[in-house]
């Protein structure tokens, strides 16, 4: 039966062409073994949708820069860059794409991001380039599916300490991934996943996850919510509040904006930080409902500014004597005076990731470290998920595997999920077909 036998293998392997051809791949270009800098691909029938382009963060193994076939070189015809959030470790490498390549952020992401490209433009060049690449990108609605070549790309809005941050459910020729991005279980919007999941997401077959919290495997995560009660328990027992803050974690900030409201203490912040609100309260969005990302009673108070120095005057310094503050404040030497100048009793928060004032630590902040000083309350949450929340997570998409990305131990993540999921470990620049 030789004939047979050939013309047999013949249309299995016509039939294994034609299955070849419709197959999904995933390339981690990096990602796999480090937390910043990450670089997914999808790849189907020569067209290519790339997922964030971030910078590494300090300290990372491997520094060379990328040079991906399709992004940044070769036939740019038929690729696509999905930014999940606007993270450095995200956005960070956005400038070295060539305009022929679309980019697609989520809107309010990227008028925050046009805010702080704004305010650093003063001391970094790169952010006019950075403006230049916002301003052509692509925005997208959460829920709302678009294409691009074959794919079906549905942007799923996750909680995150970054503000209008996406998952995507990726689809070609039957097979989809979900593409976490960033994420949280115990953050003000969380609770609202599981419904999120069964209305727009489904089952998949693949899930490619961060991985971030993997090392700290027994660890629960504080609640956003439980935090911001513990601000309110400060900001009542102590008049003058100082806190140190990320600019863009817009959850936070209206947490405590919130918080000082409930308190009975006005809240300071400068007009940057004022400006990032604004783009939040006035963002027509799902969560606009919402009355956390609304102004309240009276609104966050702007400090003078003049002359490159914040203003404070004798009647400034005798109401917030006699009110007390809850000031939001960074690590600049403007800041620092007007802090020495302010009156009374002081209490200084730390709600930032606290690798930044680890003397030992990569992310070490000299200049956040004497702002703090020795004396201040370390309060504050993750924004990345913890086991628990991972787990509910797997078990509402039921995917088939998961590759764990935006982690320093991949191992780990086989060790804790591997037993009941099959787990893909992958590496950088290591194609998987779906
Ligand atoms: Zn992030
Ligand atoms: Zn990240």
């Amino acid at each position: 039966m030789p004939f047979g036998g050939f013309g047999s293998q013949s249309s299995q392997q016509l039939e294994k062409n034609r299955n070849r051809r419709q197959e999904m791949k995933i390339t981690i270009h990096r990602g796999t073994d480090q937390i910043g800098g990450c670089v997914t691909e999808y790849e189907h029938e020569g067209w290519r949708l790339f997922v964030d382009y971030g910078e590494q963060l300090p300290g990372a193994k491997h520094t060379e820069p990328l040079d991906i076939e399709g992004l940044t070189k070769g036939d740019l015809s038929k690729s696509a860059l999905l930014i999940t959030h606007y993270h450095g470790d995200h956005i960070g490498c956005i400038t070295k794409i060539p305009d022929a390549v679309p980019m697609y952020i989520g809107k309010v992401g990227r008028d925050i991001q046009l805010v702080l490209s704004n305010h650093l433009m003063s001391v970094d060049n790169l952010q006019k380039d950075v403006i230049e690449k916002l301003d052509k990108a692509r925005t997208f609605n959460p829920g709302v599916p678009f294409s691009f070549g074959p794919f079906s790309i549905k942007p799923i809005i996750i909680d995150h300490s970054a503000f209008d941050a996406y998952a995507f459910k990726i689809e070609a020729e039957e097979k989809s991934v979900f593409h976490t991005g960033d994420f949280r279980t115990h953050g003000f919007r969380s609770g609202n996943l599981p419904k999120v999941i069964n209305a727009y997401v489904g089952h998949v077959d693949y899930m490619v996850c961060e991985a971030t919290n993997v090392s700290r495997p027994d660890a629960t995560s504080k609640s956003e919510h439980a935090l911001q009660q513990e601000y309110v328990d400060r900001f009542k027992a102590h008049k003058g509040n100082i806190v140190y803050v990320s600019t863009t974690n817009i959850d936070r900030i209206f947490a405590l904006y919130h918080a000082a409201l409930r308190a009975g203490r006005p809240f300071y912040v400068d007009e940057y930080q004022k400006k990032v609100m604004d783009v939040v309260v006035q963002g027509d969005q799902i969560w606009g409902k919402s009355p956390l990302y609304r102004y309240g009673k009276y609104l966050p108070k702007v400090l003078q500014y003049e002359n490159g120095e914040f203003r404070i005057n004798d009647k400034f310094r005798e109401y917030l004597e006699l009110k007390g503050y809850v000031l939001l404040a960074r690590a600049k030497s403007k800041f620092n005076k007007l802090i020495a100048q302010m009156p009374g009793e002081k209490v200084k928060y730390l709600s930032m990731w606290n690798g930044y004032v680890r003397p030992d630590g990569i992310a070490y902040s000299p200049a956040l470290a004497e702002a703090l000083g020795s004396d201040f309350e370390y309060l504050h949450t993750s924004g990345h998920c913890d086991m628990q929340g991972m787990k509910q997570l797997f078990k509402l998409l039921s995917p088939q595997a998961i590759i764990p990305i935006h982690t320093e131990n991949p191992d780990k993540f086989v060790e804790l999920f591997g037993k009941e999921w099959h787990v893909l470990r992958l590496h950088d620049g290591e194609c998987v077909s779906l």
